[in-house]
């Protein structure tokens, strides 16, 4: 999602006049695009802002601008801690990204940061640069913002806000203009993307997911189509069946488990236990029995003891994920479990992460290797002289070897046939 709203702002500033340049030194304007998911990344925001104090020093008239969950997460508290920010833009604010630093210059200190309950969010399309910067192989499509759904360790419905579903008539004509510029593979993206539809104040026609699936889904050109995130109490029956129906939907979900406890499920606040999502599983298995699955995990939550981490490993063994992104848990400030007591020493939960890595790192290895003499079709994203990768349509990451003399580019799909697998990604051959 940053990544995506870093790539909108810098389409509106080029629009705008401004041009990117290779180093801060350089700039008349530094843009911090942020993430507060973990503590982890706003240490770096703060350490960043130290290392630019010097800078502003010497060029007082730089404008330094930050944007993103911690903007909005801490507005003029942020401020008051590193003066030297000229400009603080919320996660609702971006699209008025040049406005505001135009703005900022004449009043530097400006804070735009207000999370709006009737935001819409604005029509983008994307223009020829972001085209060339972005790649024209596969995009993301924002389809919602925001979350209603607090559990209990995260900041999103604070940083992101309330959810908000964009217009249909919107979300199809990007995706037909990304079509429309040889775009093959489009990903919907949104904080929980099943729940699209389900809430907006504003008119205009929406529907619900499996439905703006199906309609984007038939829209000519379009190879293939992918969806993150999902959240698991929304993954109804009817976005399952998707999956058999439509031909370019990727047989691909990510759907975060975040533990195996029960117990600690429920303190979560996440709604659904072990049964309902081994039941979900079973369901997707099948509709697509060659679906690939990969899942967030937080370990070390606040009173997760040993049976609880013995259950997340459960549910690993169990369910065999071909991927999985997982971390310690860090208190978020706002959220409910900042104020649990219980919390997990730092040790155990590096060694409980420890654990969890290296059988998940076995398992993908296994899993991977299975796909050893298997053929199959390859979006190429990078081509050289020497070697190509792309991704399967179960996302595997697959590395090419031995390019014939085929005229080759990112962009066009291959048959390749796998002759090796590692942890995190496929080797093979173009197939004759
Ligand atoms: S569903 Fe996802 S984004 Fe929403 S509160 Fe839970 S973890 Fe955060």
């Amino acid at each position: 999602m940053n990544a995506r709203d870093s790539e909108i702002m810098a389409q509106f500033l080029r629009q705008a006049g401004h041009k990117e340049c290779s180093s801060a030194a350089e700039a008349d304007i530094i843009l911090i695009n942020t993430c507060s998911i973990r503590a982890k990344a706003e240490h770096k925001l703060i350490s960043l802002l130290g290392a630019l104090r010097p800078l502003k020093k010497e060029k007082p008239d730089i404008i330094i601008a930050v944007a993103g969950c911690v903007a909005q997460q801490y507005g003029a508290a942020l401020r008051e801690k590193m003066p030297i920010i000229d400009l603080i833009v919320g996660t609702q604010r971006i699209y008025q990204i040049a406005e505001l630093l135009a703005a900022a210059r004449r009043k530097p200190g400006l804070i735009a940061g207000t999370l709006d309950k009737s935001y819409q969010i604005p029509i983008f399309l994307p223009d020829a640069a972001t085209r060339r910067r972005s790649g024209s192989v596969s995009r993301f499509v924002t389809i919602m913002q925001g979350c209603d759904n607090f559990c209990a360790y995260c900041v999103v419905p604070y940083t992101r806000g309330r959810e908000v579903s964009r217009q249909l008539s919107d979300i199809l004509e990007e995706v037909q203009a990304l079509l429309d510029q040889g775009v093959a593979e489009i990903t919907l993206l949104g904080q929980n993307v099943n729940s699209y539809g389900l809430t907006n104040s504003a008119g205009g026609r929406l529907c619900r997911f499996p439905e703006l699936l199906r309609a984007v889904a038939a829209l000519p050109g379009l190879r293939r189509l992918r969806f993150t995130t999902s959240h698991p109490k929304d993954l109804s029956d009817d976005l399952m069946r998707c999956f058999a129906e439509l031909p370019n939907l990727c047989p691909h979900v990510h759907l975060p488990l975040q533990s195996g406890s029960d117990a600690v499920l429920k303190r979560m606040n996440r709604r659904y236990d072990r049964q309902d999502y081994l039941a979900l599983v079973e369901r997707l298995l099948q509709y697509r029995p060659d679906m690939a699955l990969s899942t967030d995990i937080i370990v070390g939550f606040p009173g997760e003891d040993e049976a609880d981490f013995a259950a997340t490993m459960d549910m690993l063994e169990r369910l065999r994920f071909d991927a999985s992104f997982s971390f310690k848990y860090s208190d978020r400030p706002g959220t409910a479990s900042a104020n649990f007591p219980d919390k997990i020493d730092e040790r155990i939960k590096g060694e409980r992460l420890q654990v969890f890595q290296r059988r998940q790192d076995q398992i993908s290895l296994e899993r991977n290797r299975a796909y050893i003499g298997k053929r199959l079709e390859i979006l190429l994203e990078q081509v050289d002289a020497v070697s190509c990768s792309g991704r399967t349509p179960s996302n595997h990451l697959t590395h090419i070897n031995h390019l014939s003399a085929r005229d080759i580019k990112p962009g066009d799909f291959v048959t390749v046939v796998i002759t090796d697998a590692g942890q995190h990604a496929l080797r093979g051959e173009l197939a004759s």
